[in-house]
Order: structure tokens, then C-alpha cells, then sequence
């Protein structure tokens, strides 16, 4: 049975860094990092997981500016929204929960938010800069993968890593800081052939499909790593990953089970994305 990689301890240690840090730049600069989180409409998953923004939030003693916009919120109200809080001195990061609706474009959306507020770091300035490897922030979720294979001491270097799914979110990303540090990787999407093939020549096998049931035992070398970013319910409706975790786990060295894998991850960094915009604000 491989082990199973512990968000929690990982998650609860870059949380107390992240909380001194915080403190410290109150108490020296007088600056409480602010996280503004934008939701329209009433999506479920995405009025938790406002909610547990907000809760971070809370325990790290950032300053919340939350904003529940209905359904019918226009695209140029929530333009002229963005352009008020990118001049708000006390938001030093904005979120903009997706997906929006259909009314919305997200790329106009996404390249209205300042370079500097984009903690979820998906404007184009930041895309790029993150293409050559120099950056101010990380994507949320590949950077808290980063940090979970880095918890185990296993070294990325050199390895074979299979990322499946190509996503502006996740997958492109995720290739992009294997890449980084050092990593020969495959990015796999709906379009490849020999898929199964694929994964199992992965020594890190990281998958972000969003299908219950995908991975299967078959598809996992033996040792390899599997990192399992899927959120998916299952036929009796309950939280899954895309990893059929019950014959993949005893092929493993490691794997993250979900729920309690990259999830809580993604909140962390973006925590971290946030302080560390205060922080850029005060050497400004
Ligand atoms: P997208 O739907 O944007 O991307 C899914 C990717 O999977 C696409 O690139 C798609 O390929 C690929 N794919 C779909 N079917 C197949 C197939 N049969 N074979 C190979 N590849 C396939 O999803 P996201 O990247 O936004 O999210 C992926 C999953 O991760 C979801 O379950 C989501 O909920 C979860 N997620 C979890 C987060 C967390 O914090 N834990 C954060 C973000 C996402 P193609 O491009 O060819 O269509």
C-alpha cells in the first residue's frame, strides 16, 4: 500500500508560516493582507468553496472583502467591480470564483484584474511570466502539488511525469513547474492515443480529468506517484477523485486521496499569493 500523502500536516505548516508573516507585516507596515472573492450566481460547489476562502481567511487574519453577485450581474458591472478594487488600497488579491456564467467572458474578466492582484495567477502577464520561470505567483493548485511531492523527499528531477489534462487551471500549469524543476513530462489530453500506456511509464502520474473511475490500476507503474486532482461524485453521490483509489493505492510509493489531498492545497497557496502581494505592496 503506497503511503498516502498527508495534506493536512503539510496544508496546517504553510498555514502557521503564512499566519506569522501575516502578523509580522501588521505589526511592523500596518498592512492586513486583503483577499476581495468574487461569486455570480449560485453554483453549489462554488459557494463552498467561497466559503472556505473565507474561512482561511478568517484564521489567518487576512482581511475578507466578499462579493455575491446574482445570475444576472452584467459582464460590464462586474469589469467596472474589478477596476474599484484594483485601485483599493486595503485588496491586495482578487479572485473570481469560476466558472462564470454563460453571459460572462472569462478572459475578459481574467485580463481585467491588475497583474498584481491576480492571485490565482491566470492573467496573461502572469501566464507567461510563469513560461519563463520568472514569477511572482503560482497557480494555486500546481503549486500546492508541488508542495505535496515535495513533502515526501522524493526528488523530481530526472523523473517521468504524466500530466493528464491540459487545462489553463490545472494541467498547462502543473507540466509548466514539473518542467521547472527539472521533470521529462507528457501532457495527456481527450485527443491522445495509448493513453494507458502513457501513464504507466509515469513515475509521478498526476490527474486532472474530472471523471470518477478514470485511473485504474492498469494505467499505474508499479512504485510510481499518483497525485489526484479530480473533484468528481460518484454514482451514490459522494466526493471521488478520478483515481480508482482502492486498487491504485497498492501500486503506489504514494497518493494523495481525495477528499483531503489537493484540495485544501489550493486555498493555502492562495493565501500564500495574497500575503505575498501585501508583502510586494510594502517594498513598493
Ligand atoms: P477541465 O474540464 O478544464 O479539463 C479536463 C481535462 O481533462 C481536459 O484537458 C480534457 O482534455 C482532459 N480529458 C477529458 N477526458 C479525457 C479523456 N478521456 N482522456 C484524456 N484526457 C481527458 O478541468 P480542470 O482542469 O478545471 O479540472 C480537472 C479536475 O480537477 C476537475 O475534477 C476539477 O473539479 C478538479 N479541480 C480540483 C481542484 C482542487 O483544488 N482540488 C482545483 C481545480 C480543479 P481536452 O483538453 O482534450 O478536452
Amino acid at each position: 500500500m503506497g503511503n498516502i500523502i498527508s495534506s493536512k500536516e503539510v496544508s496546517a505548516t504553510l498555514r502557521a508560516k503564512i499566519r506569522e508573516r501575516s502578523l509580522a507585516l501588521q505589526e511592523n507596515c500596518g498592512i492586513q493582507p486583503g483577499l476581495a472573492v468574487i461569486l455570480v450566481g449560485n453554483d453549489p460547489a462554488s459557494q463552498i468553496y467561497v466559503r472556505n476562502k473565507q474561512k482561511a481567511c478568517e484564521e489567518l487574519r487576512f482581511h475578507a472583502f466578499e462579493y455575491k453577485l446574482s445570475e444576472n450581474y452584467t459582464q460590464d458591472q462586474l469589469l467596472d467591480l474589478i477596476g474599484v478594487l484594483n485601485k483599493d488600497n486595503k485588496v491586495h488579491g482578487i479572485l473570481v470564483q469560476l466558472p462564470l456564467p454563460d453571459h460572462i467572458d472569462e478572459q475578459t474578466v481574467i485580463r481585467t484584474i491588475s497583474p498584481e492582484k491576480d492571485v490565482d495567477a491566470l492573467h496573461p502577464t502572469n501566464v507567461g511570466k510563469i513560461m519563463i520561470g520568472d514569477y511572482e505567483f503560482l497557480p494555486c493548485t500546481p503549486a500546492g502539488i508541488i508542495e505535496l511531492i515535495d513533502s515526501t523527499g522524493v526528488s523530481i528531477d530526472g523523473k517521468q511525469c504524466v500530466v493528464v489534462g491540459r487545462s489553463n487551471i490545472v494541467g498547462k500549469p502543473m507540466a509548466m513547474l514539473l518542467l521547472h524543476r527539472n521533470a521529462t513530462v507528457t501532457i495527456c489530453h481527450s485527443h491522445t492515443h495509448n493513453l494507458a500506456e502513457i501513464c504507466a511509464s509515469a513515475d509521478i502520474l498526476v490527474s486532472a480529468v474530472g471523471k470518477a473511475h478514470f485511473i485504474t490500476a492498469d494505467m499505474v507503474k508499479e512504485g510510481a506517484m499518483v497525485i489526484d486532482v479530480g473533484m468528481n461524485h460518484d454514482e451514490n453521490g459522494k466526493l471521488c477523485g478520478d483515481v480508482e483509489f482502492d486498487e491504485v493505492a497498492p501500486k503506489t510509493s504514494y497518493i494523495t486521496p481525495v477528499p483531503g489531498g489537493v484540495g485544501p492545497m489550493t486555498i493555502t497557496m492562495l493565501m500564500k499569493n495574497t500575503l505575498h502581494a501585501a508583502e510586494m505592496k510594502r517594498q513598493k
